[in-house]
């Protein structure tokens, strides 16, 4: 593909951004954060009050033509450092004067779990999974007045004509393939949502089945609000590869294209038909034997793994229920009861 990605910086736009990003940097609350206060052109980070004093660093960029609005959000879960990076590459990149339309990136989705260091928020302030608690309870926990202060302010910024996109990966504990995700909401949305995902780069492409767990997460819960949305996983295993950061800062600048939000054309889209999900959960706690690899194929009633105690007897085995690709698996060798041990793709449409 191609776009018109101004690699060699313009002295006289520097000069000018310069002058723009004088404009003062505020602490705002999200009911007070308004696109219109911003001058067109501006380039810069600001400071978000999300809820209860929490302050997270937000990246606005203000194109110097109208268009839509894309919104990016990271960390959702604390221990997921992938999308934070490719936000602040994208971010470092984007170029105000050929941009049309609005970028607000959000790398800190969730300060709790960050500061923690942990997947959901830490265990004194809730110990809660954000991506369970959309769209959130104003009077809830802190965790809860999170997602409704983030659902709040998306759903306010964002409209039918905008983009979404809710970036994750396997974290410490899981590995996932790269995949782009949508959900299935059953209106015009759900076309614009797979049509962003196809042009995204990443040719694993996950329709999210409806359940109570992905319809309370931020992109589930989004995407229901009328939003185009879209959702991505990459490798995760604990680490912060540039391989896993790259495919995420070039889908953001294929959205672009895709969006109108930039010159350019996209001559790969994707158009292999998508793949829904089944999660394996285990009864059991207890230590995980894996036998399955990623990506591998696994027919049904495959055993995958084996739960044994601490000494070492046999509490449960986990097999599949479908044919299919594993296409996420836990990375982490003790596992409790509920927790997902597999996630399997098993059928294209
Ligand atoms: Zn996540």
């Amino acid at each position: 593909m191609t776009w018109s990605w101004q690699k060699n910086v313009n002295l006289a736009r520097n000069a000018r951004r310069g002058k723009l990003n004088e404009f003062p940097k505020q602490l705002l609350k999200t009911s007070e954060f308004e696109l219109s206060t911003f001058p067109v052109g501006y380039h810069g980070w600001q400071e978000l009050d999300l809820a209860n004093q929490v302050k997270v660093p937000i990246a606005l960029a203000c194109g110097r033509n109208p268009g839509p609005l894309l919104f990016v959000s990271a960390s959702v879960h604390g221990d997921e450092f992938e999308g934070i990076v490719a936000i602040q590459e994208f971010f470092r990149e984007l170029d105000t004067d050929s941009l049309k339309g609005t970028f607000i990136g959000l790398p800190i989705a969730n300060p709790y779990a960050f500061e923690g260091q942990t997947r959901e928020s830490s265990l004194p302030v809730d110990g809660l999974n954000l991506a369970r608690q959309f769209p959130g309870n104003v009077n809830g926990s802190p965790t809860q007045c999170l997602a409704a202060s983030l659902y709040g302010l998306v759903t306010r910024l964002l409209g039918s004509d905008d983009l979404f996109v809710d970036f994750h990966s396997g974290g410490t504990r899981y590995e996932y393939l790269t995949m782009v995700g949508y959900h299935p909401t059953g209106d015009v949305v759900e076309e614009k949502s797979r049509n962003l995902a196809r042009a995204f780069g990443v040719t694993t492409l996950w329709e999210i089945p409806p359940s109570p767990n992905s319809t309370a997460t931020f992109n589930g819960a989004v995407a229901r609000a009328g939003i185009p949305t879209i959702g991505t996983e990459v490798r995760g295993r604990g680490g912060l590869l540039a391989c896993d950061v790259a495919p995420l800062t070039r889908g953001l600048k294929r959205l672009l294209v895709a969006s109108g939000m930039m010159e350019g054309k996209i001559d790969d889209v994707y158009y292999g038909a998508p793949t829904v999900t089944e999660p394996i959960n285990c009864s059991e706690s207890g230590i995980l034997k894996s036998n399955a690899e990623i990506g591998e194929r696994v027919k049904e009633g495959s055993e995958l793994a084996q739960i044994v105690n601490t000494k070492g007897e046999l509490l449960e085995r986990i097999t599949t229920s479908s044919a299919g690709i594993v296409w996420a698996m836990r990375r982490f060798g003790s596992i409790r009861s509920g927790e997902m041990a597999y996630l399997i793709g098993v059928a294209a449409r």
